[in-house]
């Protein structure tokens, strides 16, 4: 009997089998209640149940690895997210201190500009009232000299007048004397 005749003969006795409903036959290589699946192979629970086991176990440790690789990218992740938001809020604390620094050098530059024009004011009103003063003290010394040198002409028309009175006064006599 050769292995396509012996084929045959167990397909024949299946499809036979297979019309008794009631009966299945318990394998005793699975314990399952199941026809044999192959003459040759007669129960492939044992190994698919193996084989489904082995799978399940793997996808176990396959699901437990990419878990925790998961995990660990999610860690990862997040100190990345938290550095960046701290490295954001060191930017930001530091752009403020720079503003404030640039803002108090400038209300410093409007005060020292501020002190600059009215020391500039008040050195101009200084030097206004020295010319003043100035001006005031020439006037009344050339009101002086002009006083002075008046009376100076006064005195000289004074002492011409008085020697030409003299004069006269001799040349009377000296007429009066002959
Ligand atoms: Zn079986």
């Amino acid at each position: 009997m050769d292995a396509d005749e012996t084929a045959e003969k167990y397909n024949t006795a299946q499809e036979e089998k297979s019309t008794d409903k009631k009966f299945v036959p318990v394998c005793n290589i699975c314990g399952e209640k199941h026809w044999p699946h192959h003459f040759l192979v007669p129960c492939v629970n044992k190994k698919r149940k193996e084989a489904k086991a082995k799978a399940e176990a793997k996808a176990k440790t396959r699901a437990k690895k990419m878990a925790k690789t998961e995990a660990k990218a999610k860690a990862r992740a997040e100190a990345k997210a938290k550095a960046r938001v701290e490295a954001k809020a060191r930017k930001r604390e530091k752009a403020e201190a720079r503003a404030a620094a640039e803002k108090r050098s400038y209300v410093k530059a409007i005060a020292e500009a501020d002190q600059k024009l009215q020391a500039e004011i008040e050195a101009r009103s200084k030097a206004e009232n020295e010319a003043r003063t100035e001006r005031q003290a020439r006037l009344r010394a050339e009101k002086k000299a002009t006083a002075y040198a008046q009376a100076r002409d006064e005195a000289e028309v004074k002492a011409q007048s008085e020697a030409v009175a003299r004069a006269t006064a001799e040349d009377r006599a000296a007429l009066e004397a002959e």
